[in-house]
């Protein structure tokens, strides 16, 4: 049984206001060609999405410091000409993000101190691997907006000698892959990766950030579910979806589904972002969604302060008051936890 809000309703109503699949998505595309495809200039969003033409030269300043980039599939779920689209605040650069603001700065948790390039390990037992440095959407908010991919990427060699790394230490259990989004790369090489570790006594599980389904939901594929699902290792897909809006998508729920049938767990991380997300109506259609799309909101991330993010910033006190909000209103395992990430510590810190 599916449960409705009266936002969703809502939402449905607006349907029409937005950029129909059959107007920009060729549906025959891969994700490869959506990915190729995606808006990177200003005046093409722009002129997409039906925004004034004053709002131009702003984006085009902002894009210079973190460039503009969101594929097509993502564009749909966005309401023509509506500046305060909660999906369109995420993507589109702003004067805003040239603004600087006292305790933001480009390493706002420290990742990039005293690692090995490709690999952070930040919390016992779990190390996260930097498999692609590429994203298929830039979001604004993005605390490695600033990080030095480059620098990071691992070569055949590199990754031979990570592997070893992680085989050496045998009080990792889990492995992480992140970036960037590492479902950027290939089934191929991500196949290989996954291949290497499960051969490794000591890991028993396999975690992937990634954002790339729910942008371009095309890229789960079924060689994506074969290398996910066959591996020995249990396998946690963790999502980033910050709005209800996002999962407005009727193939991307059908993937969702096909995640779950070969047995792979999928849990949700949101950022709490000012103007898009910072209600408690949107809090709850959210994990209400992410439920029906059968999906356990997981964290609810405090946001980093990174430089050029901070008019996405929600004051502690008022990020508090509204999980209290959501502990009042929704079973528990639809509230995710409330945390803030600080560098130097064992663990994310609960607020
Ligand atoms: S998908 Fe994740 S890593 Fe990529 S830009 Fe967005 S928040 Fe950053």
């Amino acid at each position: 049984m599916i449960h409705r809000t009266a936002s969703s309703w809502q939402r449905n109503d607006k349907k029409d206001h937005r950029i129909s699949l059959k107007e920009i998505n060729t549906p025959s595309l891969t994700w490869q060609q959506h990915l190729q495809q995606a808006v990177t200039e200003p005046t093409e969003l722009l002129s997409l999405l039906s925004i004034p033409h004053e709002h131009l030269a702003a984006a085009i300043q902002a894009s210079q410091l973190f460039p503009l980039k969101v594929p097509k599939t993502f564009l749909d779920r966005i309401e023509k000409g509506n500046l305060n689209d909660p999906l369109l605040k995420q993507i589109l650069p702003i004067g805003a993000e040239s603004l600087v603001v006292d305790g933001f700065s480009k390493d706002p948790v420290e990742e990039q101190k005293d690692q090995p390039a490709g690999m952070i390990q930040k919390y016992h037992g779990r190390i996260l691997l930097m498999v692609n440095g590429h994203c298929a959407i830039n979001c604004r908010y993005c605390f490695r907006r600033h990080y030095p991919y480059a620098d990071n990427r691992l070569n055949r060699e590199q990754w031979q000698a990570a592997f070893e790394q992680i085989a050496s230490d045998d009080s990792i259990s889990e492995v992480i892959y992140s970036g960037g989004d590492p479902l950027a790369s290939s089934d191929k090489q991500l196949h290989w990766i996954t291949d290497h570790l499960a051969q490794i006594p000591h890991i028993k599980r396999l975690r992937i950030h990634t954002r790339l389904p729910v942008v371009i939901p095309h890229r789960i594929t079924d060689e994506t579910l074969e290398w996910m699902s066959s591996t020995r290792l249990s396998t946690v897909v963790v999502l980033h979806i910050n709005h209800a809006n996002e999962l407005n998508d009727t193939f991307l729920r059908k993937q969702l589904h096909k995640m779950r049938l070969a047995g792979i767990t999928l849990l949700n991380q949101a950022v709490l972002l000012k103007g898009v997300n910072d209600t408690i109506e949107d809090l709850t259609a959210l994990s209400e969604s992410l439920f029906d799309a059968g999906i356990i909101p997981y964290y609810l991330h405090t946001l980093d302060p990174v430089d050029g993010a901070a008019h996405f910033d929600v004051e502690i006190t008022k990020a508090k008051a509204l999980h209290q909000q959501m502990v009042a209103r929704l079973p528990g395992y639809l509230v995710p936890k409330l945390v803030k990430e600080e560098a130097n510590q064992p663990s994310k810190t609960s607020l």
